[in-house]
């Protein structure tokens, strides 16, 4: 898993250990993502089925694409599709991704690379592997989280970010067994470089075997362990998690993350991301590509994006552009 990891981590900042009487977040529900097919048949794991979008919220939807080994000329994206009333942010772990949209912005992404979209008032977009990458193959591996944006930013100009993976920053655990990619919000004041609407911490954290860290996290947010790959255990209770499952906290001071155990075979670190936000507590409407406040605004989106007023794909891209989907 290459992301990104520094080349001298003992120079890193450390997080503080866990204070006299702070309390651990306890897990409320544990889940196991089911697999399925994204776009034109891209394997996924849906991170975030079967849960609530209260204990959610702010996100809303999260896939990890792959990990999956493509032989020559398997690699699939997506078509050109529309989003309206949130933000995507999608991290590449391994592999190329290249998207285009209805601005004229596009770019590519690779490992330890980060975009964010706010889709906002509406756009078409493409997301897809480059096409040396679909005549090679080779190791495919991300992230795609879906951040919403509450009523009064729904209707905001769409916009890019593009992350370099080196702006990405860095943070060691006390015991010095846990690496932590902060890509947006703080910990232990490193701070990331992704902007939402929304204040989120989205944070990648890979913590060997027998390592066990205390991660202050803010009272106000909510907070959702992912486990990308590997295995480990959460909060005081050490409720076990592995490879596809997330874990739902509760309220408390700080998230409890352990590592594989030092005694295990097996895996020989607990790959995952730690996800938390200012919840908005507004009522959501999610309909396919669109997340809005009610069932009106989303029979709006579709009458808007079948108009064509979120946007036409580019005159540069029509040749090669697969029929829009919704
Ligand atoms: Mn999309």
């Amino acid at each position: 898993m290459p992301a990104r990891t520094p080349e001298d981590p003992t120079s890193l900042p450390r997080l503080g250990a866990r204070g006299a009487g702070q309390r651990a977040r306890p897990v409320i529900s544990r889940t196991t993502a089911p697999s399925a097919l994204e776009g034109e048949g891209f394997p996924v794991r849906r991170a975030f089925a079967g849960v609530p979008l209260e204990l959610l919220d702010p996100f809303v939807h999260m896939d990890q694409m792959g990990e999956v080994d493509y032989g020559p000329g398997e690699p699939k994206g997506t078509p050109w599709h529309p989003h309206r009333g949130f933000e995507t942010v999608t991290y590449m772990i391994d592999g190329v991704f290249e998207h285009a949209d209805s601005t004229g912005g596009g770019g590519r992404i690779t490992n330890g690379d980060t975009q964010w979209m706010t889709a906002g008032a509406g756009i078409l977009h493409i997301e897809r592997p480059p096409e040396e990458l679909v005549v090679s193959g080779g190791l495919f591996h991300g992230i795609q989280l879906w951040v919403n944006l509450p009523a009064k930013r729904k209707w905001v100009p769409p916009r890019y970010q593009d992350i370099g993976a080196t702006s990405i920053g860095f943070a060691m655990s006390a015991d010095g067994a846990g690496l932590f990619r902060v890509i947006a919000g703080e910990l232990g004041g490193v701070r990331g470089p992704g902007i939402t609407y929304t204040p989120i911490n989205m944070v990648h954290v890979s913590l060997a075997r027998g390592g066990a860290t205390w991660i202050a996290w803010p009272r106000s947010y909510n907070a959702l362990v992912y486990v990308l790959a590997g295995r480990g255990a959460v909060s005081d209770a050490k409720v076990p998690v592995e490879m596809g499952q997330l874990a739902v906290l509760g309220d408390g001071d700080g998230i409890w993350l352990e590592g594989p155990p030092a005694s295990s075979a097996g895996p020989a670190s607990l790959e995952a991301l730690l996800l938390g936000g200012e919840p908005i507590r507004e009522p959501i409407a999610a309909w396919g590509p669109f997340v809005m406040n009610s069932r009106a605004e989303i029979a709006q989106a579709f009458e808007d994006y079948r108009a064509g007023r979120m946007g036409q794909i580019p005159p540069s891209h029509l040749a090669s552009a697969g029929q829009a989907s919704s």
